[in-house]
């Protein structure tokens, strides 16, 4: 039952774009998460019940990446195609759905790729060490089960991958635009995929535990431009990083 609720948990939290929800309050008004001030991450646990999660769970993401432990793990197939840009601001994140026919595949399960999204800075570190944007790729498989590659952007040179989202990037919460142009998730991969894999969560509201974690080892570069294109709309939107508890992150032992 309790697995239930939580699928059904995920699901809502998926169709509607994992970050835009809103709660209300003990007085009966209604009120938004944020990223600082009253509606702020410390604040996520107490704003509603369905938000529980965020402040009792005990896998939480994102975390601070440091021991590892290493294990021969298949690799993450990636079957990504292209789709046609549909990009919106949901006053959290800019947000790209992706049409579906794309997916990973993780020991034999296939996951299809939903939407990603970008958090600035990145949400999670490697060894306490943040990165300019965190790319996530949201996907789903046919239980509902959710599995995230999360992709670390650092400064340098200038991504071409980037330049037909970040020329639609939508300015204000609530903007959409669809835009008939072919982008490939492919191509925002590094050529080394290896990864860092855990059990965590929902990084915004309602923190819905049970996520399948793969946080890829070589970060992708991105400008100093390109990152304070989207710095500009979203300003900072990454959760802290969350106590480890009784977790253990695996890291494949192939470096290709
Ligand atoms: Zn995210």
């Amino acid at each position: 039952m309790k697995l239930g609720k939580r699928f059904l948990t995920l699901a809502f939290a998926v169709t509607v774009g994992l970050c835009s929800y809103s709660y209300a309050n003990a007085s009966g008004g209604h009120g938004h998460w944020s990223y600082e001030g009253e509606g702020g991450p410390e604040h996520w646990g107490s704003m509603s019940k369905d938000f529980a999660a965020c402040s009792e769970g005990k896998q939480q993401s994102p975390i601070n990446i440091t021991a590892t432990e290493s294990a021969d793990l298949a690799d993450i197939k990636f079957d990504y195609k292209t789709s046609e840009l549909h990009i919106l601001n949901n006053g959290h994140t800019v947000q790209v759905n992706y049409d579906s026919g794309s997916s990973i595949t993780i020991d034999g399960v296939q996951y299809n790729l939903i939407q990603f999204h970008f958090h600035t800075p990145s949400e999670h570190t490697l060894n306490g060490k943040y990165f300019g944007n965190e790319l996530h790729l949201v996907h789903k498989n046919d239980k509902g089960e959710l599995a995230v590659v999360g992709v670390l952007i650092e400064e340098g040179k200038e991504n071409p991958a980037f330049k037909a989202i970040w020329s639609n990037l939508p300015k204000k919460s609530g903007d959409k635009k669809d835009v008939k142009v072919a982008i490939d998730a492919s191509k925002l991969l590094p050529e080394t995929k290896s990864f860092y894999r855990y059990s965590g969560s929902l990084t915004t509201p309602p923190c819905s535990e049970s996520v399948n974690w793969n946080v890829l080892k070589t970060p992708i570069q991105m400008s100093k431009k390109q990152i304070d294109a989207i710095q500009k709309i979203m300003h900072k939107n990454n959760r802290p990083v969350q106590p480890m508890h009784d977790r253990k992150v695996t890291a494949d032992s192939i470096t290709h």
